[in-house]
């Protein structure tokens, strides 16, 4: 990833940083007799993995429940169900995760009766892929006092039955907050779901479970070769943990957390944004940007659309924020001199976002602001060019185009309707525009590892002959998942590139990258994570 020299056989390192990268005869004079040498042998060195969109907290926090991905059928969700009960008795809420909107079948989406014919006696619950949507049985609606039904802030749905009872799907944070509240685990989410701090405070033993959740999904990162991630849920007790871990030596990956904005808050509380830029601004651990959603997700036709949805002639969804507000609200983070990164699925919350930039531009004056937009699932040939005019990074996830990894391509591709299928998760439409690509997983939405991002990355299909193809180049693809994501961090100074003065972060993998075809790089492995010069992960001596 440095343009001056894109390739060398050997990397110098001291004192956390690069000393140098170069030939092993240039590199070998500088071992001291204390050095300690790793033979490569073959395998490819890379800049650490910049995982720019991920949820660390909530993500390590599921890493127990029931995974349902590739469970199809009700027979299959069943005994997936039903085993997962037997193996948990005294679990008082039974959580499963990955659940495909199409898990019964194409034709039927789940209620609350089909979860009570499996599991009609402890409260139940399951949450789709992209976290946008919970299913649950009558047990857990009743306990979390939704049965009823509720009122809800716009874009936020409990799907009522034709008895005027609650039908078990629960479209967006609000419409399921009551029910992720009943797992036990609702201050690892609380990050995502109010960005509010914990309260009651926590108790000493309450916030070592706490700890506990984060080092393990540090670890998981660092297992799959990622040295800085950027999270892309917060609040104050999270940047706390993390520094607490830090101060015990454990901090095995560079973490940065957002102050999250939601719907509800006063545009004043946009000091509290402020205040976490100023006191976490270090090479480990750093704040410095204000995440918030704009719309939902396709799936649950929460994601605002221009036209309405293929298979719902009469709506196009709802934003989170009206237009206006979100405007002001862009300006005014932006004049505190802080990065905005906005959660944007449908074509028109695309444009809503770009617009406000516009604005925050127009009333602010140009900067190097680097403002993002996450996900771009769908747009038009009208804003491509406009992320490079405004310098907008597209944050956007391998994993995620329905049929490039784990998600299917229907019900998905159906909902967006054909005539939109050329501007749907367009990342080579745009790089070739200008824009500036960076890649992630969105972990825990999609599987976390870096080099099945990349495989789906090369390997992408276009749904149609008529579509554009989307598909990266392997130096595309590292780029995005190295060089690109240190920009979006404004890290690129220092990481995200092997040379020397920069931070030694960097993965070794199995084998050689370059040596595989792209449907081969999934059987290759991280063999070895180094970040800040210290050993993160090494594979010889992971059980
Ligand atoms: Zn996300």
């Amino acid at each position: 990833m440095d343009a001056d020299q894109p390739t060398a056989s050997a990397i110098a390192v001291a004192n956390g940083r690069i000393l140098a990268v170069g030939s092993d005869a240039e590199i070998e004079p500088l071992a001291g007799p204390e050095t300690r040498r790793i033979a490569g042998e073959g395998r490819s060195l890379l800049p650490g993995f910049v995982e720019s969109h991920l949820h660390l907290f909530s993500g390590a926090a599921e890493l127990d429940d029931l995974h349902l991905t590739h469970v199809h059928g009700l027979d299959a969700l069943t005994r997936e169900v039903r085993n997962y009960a037997a193996a948990h008795p005294d679990a008082p809420f039974l959580m499963a995760q990955h659940a495909d909107y199409a898990v019964i079948s194409q034709s039927e989406r789940v209620t609350r009766h089909h979860l009570d014919a499996i599991l009609p006696d402890r409260p139940f619950a399951m949450m789709a892929a992209d976290h946008h949507t919970v299913w649950a049985n009558t047990l857990a609606l009743e306990a979390a006092g939704i049965l009823h039904g509720r009122r809800l802030g716009p874009g936020n749905e409990i799907v009522m039955g034709d008895d005027s009872l609650a039908l078990g799907e629960l479209r967006e944070f609000e419409a399921f907050a009551s029910v992720l509240m009943l797992t036990g685990k609702g201050r690892a989410g609380l990050g995502l779901s109010t960005g509010g701090e914990p309260d009651p405070l926590p108790s000493p033993e309450e916030r070592e479970a706490d700890r506990a959740i984060l080092r393990k999904g540090l670890a998981y990162a660092a297992r799959h070769g990622i040295t800085s991630l950027h999270n892309m849920d917060g609040n104050f007790y999270t940047l706390e943990l993390l520094t607490e871990i830090e101060a015990e030596g454990a901090l095995t990956v560079r973490a940065k957390v957002p102050f999250h904005f939601k719907a509800f808050m006063e545009t004043a509380d946009l000091d509290k944004a402020s205040l976490m830029a100023e006191t976490y601004r270090s090479d480990w651990i750093s704040s410095g940007f204000v995440k918030l959603f704009y719309d939902g997700v396709l799936d649950g036709w929460t994601a605002l659309m221009i036209d309405p949805y293929a298979d719902k002639s009469d709506w196009r969804g709802e934003p989170l924020f009206a237009p206006e507000r979100f405007d002001d609200l862009a300006c005014e983070i932006d004049r505190r001199g802080l990065q905005i990164a906005v959660h944007a699925i449908g074509d028109g919350a695309v444009r809503a976002v770009l617009d406000a930039y516009e604005r925050a531009r127009e009333a602010n004056g140009e900067r190097d602001s680097r403002h993002r937009i996450e996900h771009i699932e769908v747009t038009t040939a009208a804003d491509i060019p406009r992320f490079a005019e405004l310098g907008v990074v597209a944050s956007m996830q391998p994993p995620h185009p329905p049929g490039a990894m784990d998600f299917p391509v229907e019900p998905t591709a159906s909902m967006i309707g054909r005539e939109r299928w050329p501007w749907s998760y367009p990342w080579r439409t745009l790089k070739e525009a200008g824009a500036l690509v960076s890649f992630s997983s969105d972990w825990p939405v999609a599987d976390i590892s870096v080099l099945r991002g990349i495989k789906a990355a090369l390997t992408r299909k276009p749904w149609a002959d008529d579509m554009p193809g989307q598909s990266f180049t392997l130096h595309e693809a590292i780029e995005a998942y190295t060089a690109k994501g240190a920009y979006a961090g404004f890290a690129d100074d220092r990481l995200g590139s092997l040379k020397p003065g920069y931070l030694a972060d960097f993965v070794i993998l199995s084998s050689d990258i370059e040596a595989v075809t792209p449907h081969e790089i999934d059987t290759l492995d991280v063999a070895m994570t180094v970040c800040g010069g210290k050993v993160s992960y090494d594979a010889a001596t992971s059980g």
